[in-house]
């Protein structure tokens, strides 16, 4: 059985105990954009925020990017969020490689390198990537100045977050 099997089969009692009020109109109070890494999957415990306050757009790294700008903008213009955390942390698989080493491998491995070269965001430092991402967001026109955008490192190893200044 595929884990996408289990997943529907499991899903059966999900839905047999799911309030039916959950399905009314979101309304996020934050959004965070952190990293696909399942390390990060559990958001509510990680911020003691409630499930539903919470806008999550995960990318790889994170990385914010046109596709999350137009994300977080929706967020907070549409669903009415008030604050932005971008949301890193130690031990990312992002910065395990380089884009061109990626790409090489990946040409090589499959023997098609037309899809090459792809962005994958690969990046060094999650101190200097917070920062690079607090100024992307904040220098958005759309993006109200009331809004306040921040940023923190998840650290893997003990489960505390440190704000990046
Ligand atoms: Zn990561």
């Amino acid at each position: 059985m595929s884990i996408i099997d289990k997943a529907l089969e499991a899903n059966k009692d999900y839905a047999k105990s799911y309030d039916p009020s959950q399905g009314g109109r979101p309304a996020p109070k934050i959004v965070v954009v952190t990293c696909m890494d399942p390390r990060l999957s559990d958001l509510p415990a990680i911020l003691g925020l409630p499930r539903a306050d919470l806008d999550v757009i995960r990318t790889g790294g994170p990385v914010v990017t046109e596709d999350v700008l137009g994300e977080i903008i929706v967020s907070n213009r549409v669903l009415g969020s008030k604050e932005i955390l971008l949301l890193n942390h130690t031990g990312c698989g992002f910065t395990t490689f380089t884009d061109a080493e990626l790409n090489a491998k990946l040409s090589a491995s499959t023997g098609d390198a037309t899809p090459a070269p792809m962005r994958f965001f690969s990046y060094k430092d999650p101190e200097q990537n917070t920062r690079d991402q607090i100024k992307k967001v904040r220098s958005h026109p759309w993006i109200s100045r009331d809004v306040p955008v921040r940023g923190a490192i998840f650290d893997v190893a003990t489960g505390r977050l440190r704000e990046v200044k």
